[in-house]
């Protein structure tokens, strides 16, 4: 597909001073696409110049304007396709598009599951500088979720609405379309669940009925900025937390007495934020009505000689609170934690310390398999959660610290070398975000030279570039298989187990 000539002219330009973008602003390109980004555009080569294609997906051919020019690359939005991919469908959610939410609901689920594995496989390859061989080697196909020919609609535990007004000055809840702070009306995201609509639905007619006003992000006035609605999947409870521009609500036991009517709502509370900033809740929490918290019953499965997930009895019930990090998609959750439990080989002896935590999740189902788990996690109230969950499963071998991964660690190898011990570490987890794990945590995971690392990943370039720090310590990458968590969305979640050859 190379055009020469146009090439050596960027080159050339390149030398004598800032090179001229390739294509400039409202150029129309024709170009197929051949891979989707982190952001979910569509990314395809045209004379070798690369075009990010905002609403085309792998497959597609399209006309496509550009929108924005650099020197190798530019932004694009597809004008019209030319020939659509065969793996194109007919996305579900009338607003798929200018949401921004579902990046690939235009693929088909088994082109995403295709997707996704060709990304942790390729980043493996490129990033990682793994030899091919391995990687085929030792990559397990995807686990998607159940139903493949329904897709996946309807997992996600949690919903945070926006509350606003639209240029008429109506009351609007729903969705920001993709990064502007527009709302675009929808109560019922296919996501979410189904009673997420009931829920906005008697919120706002509440809001009509009293008159009490949205927030409004330009002004800084108005009362209700956000609805937010979490759900226990195993055990039906629901909760809603309003987030306020103020401390009360007008007329709260009208909207209380609606509410409560739900079938199974647990918990209506309110949550203070009056800053005029992007970041949804507050500290400050009331609760109106019921519990201030709900619980969610998580069970793992065993993994068979096939990788198949084999039901066992083993569960743990985790209380959530509206300020809790959870996994939003508990169906996939279950699977991803199964497989970390796999990899960690735990006999029952072994001493385990679980990175990155959060409210223990993985640490308690390690606990019962361990002699001995110690989580770490940045966030204090996380580590205060984790620390009841771990009292009210019974789980008393579970001890959490509060601090950075990469300095709690750290810390205790020095202390236990003071003592002349050992750090008698045999297995170590991580989940870090997405930036991946700091390299003093990954240093000293290379001093302590556990027998097994097991990591949990959400984002495939910072996995792959962290594993080939530890494959160059000593490491040997064994299994990897990418559990998909986020259905519709580009994002990517990966479990991998490495082994120390020693
Ligand atoms: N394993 C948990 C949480 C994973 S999310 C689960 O499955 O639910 C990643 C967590 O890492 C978040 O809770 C975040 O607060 C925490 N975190 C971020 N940076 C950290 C650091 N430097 N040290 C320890 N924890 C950190």
């Amino acid at each position: 597909m190379g055009n020469n000539k146009r090439d050596r002219r960027a080159g050339q330009a390149g030398k004598k001073g800032p090179a001229l973008p390739f294509y400039k602003k409202n150029d129309l390109v024709t170009v197929s696409i051949t891979d989707q980004g982190s952001d979910g555009a569509g990314i395809g080569k045209a004379d070798g110049y690369t075009l990010f294609v905002k609403d085309a997906v792998i497959g597609d051919t399209v006309k496509a304007r550009i929108t924005k020019a650099k020197k190798n690359y530019a932004y694009a939005r597809v004008e019209f396709i030319q020939k659509p991919s065969p793996d194109r469908v007919e996305p579900r959610c009338p607003i798929a598009r200018q949401c921004g939410g579902c990046q690939i609901q235009a693929l088909s689920y088994e082109k995403q599951l295709a997707f996704k594995q060709d990304k942790v496989r390729a980043d493996l390859l490129r990033i990682g500088g793994f030899e091919q061989t391995l990687v085929d080697a030792v990559m397990e196909p995807i686990v998607g979720m159940q139903d493949l020919a329904a897709g996946p609609w309807r997992y996600r535990n949690k919903a945070q609405i926006p509350v606003g007004k639209d240029s008429a000055g109506h009351l609007v809840a729903g969705f920001y379309a993709g990064r502007t702070h527009r709302i675009i009306p929808m109560t019922d995201c296919l996501l979410g669940d189904e009673v997420n609509r009931e829920i906005v639905e008697c919120v706002m007619s509440y809001m009509q009925l009293y008159r009490v006003p949205p927030y409004e992000e330009e002004t800084g006035k108005g009362l209700i900025r956000h609805i937010l609605i979490r759900s226990g999947r195993s055990t039906g409870q629901i909760m809603v937390c309003l987030i306020l521009n103020g401390d009360r609500l007008p007329y709260e036991s009208e909207l209380v007495r609606q509410l409560a009517a739900i079938p199974g709502m647990t918990s209506i509370s309110v949550n203070v934020n009056t800053e005029r900033t992007n970041v949804i809740l507050g500290k400050e929490l009331r609760t109106l009505w019921g519990q201030d918290e709900i619980e969610d019953t998580l069970r793992v499965f065993d993994i068979g000689e096939d990788g198949s997930f084999v039901p066992s009895s083993e569960s743990v019930t985790f209380r959530i609170s509206p300020l809790s990090f959870y996994q939003v998609n508990p169906e996939q959750t279950q699977k991803l934690y199964s497989l970390a439990l796999d990899y960690a080989g735990l006999t029952g002896k072994e001493t385990v310390w679980d990175l990155y935590c959060g409210v223990g999740t993985i640490s308690l189902f390690m606990a019962r398999r361990a002699g001995k788990v110690c989580g770490v996690e940045i966030i204090p109230e996380a580590i205060e959660n984790a620390r009841e969950n771990a009292r009210r499963n019974g789980i008393e071998n579970a001890q959490f610290f509060v601090g950075k991964a990469e300095e709690v660690l750290p810390e205790y190898v020095l202390q236990k070398r003071a003592n002349e011990e050992d750090p008698g570490i045999d297995v170590i987890c991580v989940d870090p975000p997405r930036k991946g794990c700091d390299s003093r945590c990954l240093e000293t995971i290379l001093e302590i030279r556990p027998q097994r690392v097991v990591y949990v990943s959400c984002d495939p370039a910072t996995l792959a570039r962290d594993l080939r720090v530890l494959a160059d310590g000593g490491y040997r990458l064994e299994r990897v298989r990418p559990v998909d968590q986020f259905g519709h969305t580009c994002h990517i979640e990966t479990v991998c187990l490495l082994t120390h050859k020693g």
